[in-house]
């Protein structure tokens, strides 16, 4: 397999003529073939990809959710009906003449038989699993031509993060574990030769180990969720450590607030790293790779792979494809690969400023960005935290408001019952550890005063507690994400 090497060149009309041709290819010789799930749709004609046309006609095609993928006690395999599957006795029958050429080639040429080489297509070699709490987990299978794939992306990842083979040394805080993060970093960093150290984060190393890390292999670019990143820096500028090496922070898995990035800054300039780039991605499990922002600028939007997938901003309400720069749920489609295969598949991810076509102002790569600001639409109701008292609660505000005190240490949010008794009304209490010789009075006082500005009732209990105590809450060197906000009301009484 081939990719491009000029992906961030093509022009506006290249990438969409490119796309729609290898979508039409894609939806006809693979998805209506080998997916059982798109190929019984097509039969019951709810799957017309006899309508596309042109890229405008994807509308027409039906929107795929995490829904139609999570198991059901009469279909607990529901999402293998999303990998292609060719049946080994008819699949020869089924192949374009074009692939069954290619496939005879390959047998002069390497030896490998026709057989072998559909094998290596298709077959499963790797997955990643959604994190999904209520919704279970969905698994998502890989092939070999989708582990290239992932090696492709992740080259591409350190390519728009300005990371160089022979000049940077990445240390990966990502946790081990069947997530998309983990493995994208992992696979970018073999193939665009930047060496990294894939430590596995608190849970596996622990953070001495870690401190240890950035002392002696004095990393350019450290990665991971943003509450660990945070955790490791502020320790690091609390010991006066030395990280001036480090010109590029990335972050992924969770949001990244504007408080994060304030104070990171604050923590790198301590060490002496100063103009360090704090640099934002956004993948997910459903799509196999992520991308990022380039550090030119300041939040100049994720750079997609046009080459690679097609994504559209939907209206959330009626569906409807918006405008360029429009706000709405972001929607994928894959355009060549194999394993799970997802079609306008609805990430529940809202954008505020849309998709930009136009060339990025700060590196001039020609590729779609989408905008830095997203909301991820899910979350709220995998973790049930839509309504708190009656008031809908934007955590990510929530995030913004804790960061803005500077004697804030760590904190946790708890939501549960008043009295701990399940009919009684939602109550909020923050932990929180302050810098030494806090006013601990003045800080109660403010953080009531901004939250009940800006959600309109105050939280019920504000405990003090050390620094080690909440760590410890938030489970900073046992879990794989830090459990920053948890939501006991299911568990009173
Ligand atoms: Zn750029």
């Amino acid at each position: 397999m081939r990719f491009a090497s000029n992906w961030d060149k093509w022009t506006i009309e290249k990438q969409r003529s490119y796309q729609l041709s290898m979508l039409k290819k894609f939806l006809v010789n693979q998805v209506i073939r080998f997916s059982p799930h798109y190929s019984r749709l097509h039969k019951e004609g709810k799957f017309q990809v006899e309508k596309l046309k042109t890229l405008d006609d994807l509308k027409h095609l039906p929107f795929t959710t995490k829904l139609d993928m999570i198991p059901t006690e009469e279909n607990p395999a529901k999402s293998r009906e999303f990998i292609l599957q060719p049946n080994p006795d008819t699949v020869s029958s089924q192949l374009t003449t074009k692939r069954k050429s290619e496939l005879i080639a390959g047998k002069l040429i390497r030896g490998k038989s026709p057989k072998s080489q559909i094998l290596d297509e298709y077959l499963p070699v790797f997955f990643t699993a959604t994190t999904g709490r209520s919704a279970g987990q969905v698994p998502f299978v890989y092939s070999s031509h989708d582990v290239l794939r992932l090696k492709e992306a992740g080259k591409r990842l350190y390519d728009v993060a300005g990371m160089v083979k022979g000049k940077d040394f990445l240390l990966n805080l990502f946790p081990y574990a069947p997530h998309l993060a983990f493995w994208v970093v992992y696979a970018g960093s073999e193939s665009s030769g930047v060496p990294g150290f894939h430590s596995g984060g608190g849970k596996t190393l622990g953070t001495h180990r870690i401190l240890d890390l950035i002392s002696t292999l004095k990393p350019t670019n450290i990665t991971g969720v943003p509450g660990y990143v945070y955790h490791i820096l502020r320790i690091a500028s609390e010991k006066g450590m030395d990280l001036s090496s480090i010109r590029s922070i990335a972050l992924g898995a969770e949001r990244t607030t504007q408080g994060h990035r304030d104070k990171f800054r604050r923590f790198l300039q301590s060490g002496g790293a100063d103009n360090v780039a704090i640099l934002s991605t956004y993948g997910f499990t459903e799509a196999k790779m992520a991308f990022i922002e380039c550090p030119e600028g300041e939040q100049m939007g994720y750079h997609l792979f046009p080459d690679m997938g097609i994504f559209e901003i939907v209206d959330t309400e009626s569906g409807e494809p918006v405008g360029e720069g429009q706000p709405g749920e972001i929607v994928y489609t894959s355009i060549d690969s194999r394993g799970s295969v997802v079609i306008r598949f609805r990430t529940g991810d809202y954008t505020k400023g849309g998709i930009l076509y136009k060339p990025c102002p700060a590196c001039g790569r020609t590729v779609p960005r989408l905008t830095s600001n997203l909301t991820r639409l899910t979350n709220k109701k995998e973790l049930n935290l839509a309504k708190v008292k009656g008031t809908l609660v934007n955590m990510n505000d929530v995030d913004e408001i804790i960061h803005a005190f500077n004697e804030i240490v760590e904190w946790q949010v708890e939501i549960g019952k008043v009295n701990n008794d399940p009919l009684e009304t939602d109550s909020v209490t923050f932990y929180i550890s302050l810098k030494k010789d806090s006013d601990q009075d003045r800080l109660t006082r403010e953080i009531v005063h901004e939250f009940t500005k800006r959600f309109e009732f105050a939280p019920n209990r504000i405990v003090i507690e050390s620094t080690d105590d909440v760590l410890k809450r938030l489970g900073m060197e046992t879990e794989l994400k830090e459990k920053r906000i948890i939501d006991i009301r299911n568990q009173c009484g």
